[in-house]
């Protein structure tokens, strides 16, 4: 099953997760930015949350739906593109990033406009469209405030909804003064007086704009509308004002009726920003003479989502809604933040779905960067257990991996040697016992220094790299029992 393409988009990182990680460790100040960020929307979402007695409810609806939908993915997709279609727009087939950037780039060239305005949309971020758009020649604006953020500072997102989260508002302000055209030179760093600048600069290419680029939170195969929620009324100015509006949507965005998204609109606000109702939520079906844009274009993508679809137990990754609770209760996004996990997408969903779009070989550390707290399936609106597809993925790493060896690794060597250990009674009794002479005790002290991890070896010298090695106790549980009989 075709997997997204090497060498375009955003899925793969330039580091495996533990080396990106342990740089990101050592930033103090993006640690702060991360804990404050994260604490308070966590907070946020807990309260509103609460209010909803119905929630367990609401969440096995919305799964309910979207395996609903994934079910009869090809049903869906045909009654979508009829439906857009008999509105009058166009419908389009991209089978990975390369087929989508040379479809909307060839859509924006027929237009004769260089310039586009973007609104928020992960989809062109995964494929990398603005570096494609770039290479044809057109700039492309975007205009979702911390989107800008991260274009101005030539950076990459590190959060799905607040993709500049690793900025605080004093490197937001060096950002806008450097790289923001006809900026105020006093601009101070007060959250409206960089609102306030964003909004002048923007305000221009939307007036001038003449084609936008959207992504979609959700399509209603039912009717052909398509939905955007966003916080700031920036994407109902791409999404009204140019002539041209081209949407790039991952397959699985698809719910089957109107009324479906009354589950989702209740479910995603609350868990993406912690409020009660989304700001500003944009439908739209086809298009209408005299209203909006004269001409709609909906381009369908797969890059990797028809794999992923083909497991059986990693599929349900796909009912995701990107709404980012996962990330703001995970505790190893917290410390290592958003640019560690390489992908578009970061955090506990981003460690199970972009392996299974790229093919795990290609993003092999991932399913391993978690504590399998649990915490992100607790927060999940659509109820992914993340932790249990976590290990089926590093299943199917250690499965990959073993099948390029002639000869089994050195962790599948050290499991054999433990399960073989374990077997025995008196063989594991005999360990606990030597454990208890002091050595292992010794190299745990040693192992904070660095020392243990020199002194153990394969694959327990990598186990203790970013772990203490537990202290064994005084007496273990057997000797104990044997004593109180
Ligand atoms: S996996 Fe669940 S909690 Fe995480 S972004 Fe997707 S819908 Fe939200």
């Amino acid at each position: 099953m075709p997997t997204a393409p090497p060498g375009v988009g955003q899925l793969r990182g330039e580091q495996s997760f533990p080396d990106a990680a342990e740089a990101a460790l050592a930033n103090p100040q993006l640690r702060r930015n991360l804990a404050n960020a994260t604490g308070a929307i966590r907070a946020k979402r807990a309260a509103v949350v609460a209010e909803v007695q119905d929630w367990q409810e609401l969440r096995a609806a919305a799964a309910a739906i979207k395996d609903e939908v994934l079910a009869n993915l090809d049903s869906y997709l045909s009654q979508l593109e009829a439906r857009v279609t008999e509105r009058g727009g166009v419908v389009h087939w991209a089978r990975d990033a390369a087929e989508a950037n040379r479809i909307v780039t060839e859509l924006v060239m027929a237009t004769g406009s260089r310039e586009v305005v973007k609104v928020k949309s992960m989809a062109t971020q995964e494929i990398g469209l603005n570096e494609a758009l770039e290479a044809a020649g057109i700039l492309a604006f975007e205009t979702d405030l911390a989107e800008l953020i991260v274009q101005l500072g030539h950076d990459r997102p590190s959060h799905i909804l607040v993709p500049a989260i690793h900025r605080n508002r004093s490197e937001i302000r060096d950002i806008f003064l450097s790289e923001m055209a006809g900026v105020d030179p006093e601009l101070t760093d007060e959250p409206a007086a960089l609102a306030e600048a964003a909004r002048r600069y923007l305000r221009q290419k939307f007036l001038s704009a003449k084609v936008a680029i959207s992504g979609a939170n959700f399509a209603v195969a039912e009717t052909g509308a398509l939905v955007i929620v966003e916080s700031e009324g920036n994407g109902r100015m791409c999404l009204t004002l140019p002539e041209t509006l081209i949407t790039v949507m991952g397959i699985e965005k698809l719910v089957p009726s109107f009324t479906d998204l009354e589950v989702f609109l209740q479910l995603l606000p609350r868990s993406s920003t912690g409020e009660r109702m989304n700001p500003y939520t944009s439908i739209w079906t086809g298009v209408h003479p005299g209203d909006g844009p004269k001409e709609f274009h909906l381009v369908l993508l797969d890059n990797g989502r028809t794999a992923t679809l083909a497991d059986e137990q990693g599929r349900a990754a796909l009912r995701c809604i990107r709404c980012s609770a996962c990330l703001n209760v995970c505790p190893v996004y917290e410390r290592t933040g958003g640019h560690a996990y390489g992908s578009v997408y970061p955090g506990p969903i981003g460690a199970v779905l972009s392996p299974q779009l790229t093919g795990v070989a290609d993003n092999a550390s991932l399913p391993f960067a978690s504590t399998l707290c649990g915490a992100c399936y607790d927060v999940c609106p659509v109820a992914i257990d993340i932790p249990t597809m976590l290990v089926h993925l590093r299943d199917r790493v250690n499965q990959d991996k073993a099948a390029g060896h002639r000869l089994p690794t050195a962790e599948a060597a050290g499991m054999a040697a433990a399960s073989w250990a374990m077997r025995g009674r008196r063989r594991w009794t005999w360990l606990l016992r030597a454990a208890r002479l002091g050595r292992l005790a010794q190299l745990s002290r040693l192992s904070r220094s660095g020392a243990g991890r020199r002194l153990l070896p394969p694959p327990l010298s990598s186990w203790v790299n970013s772990r203490d090695l537990p202290q064994p106790p005084a007496q273990s549980f057997r000797d104990w029992w044997s004593e109180q009989r």
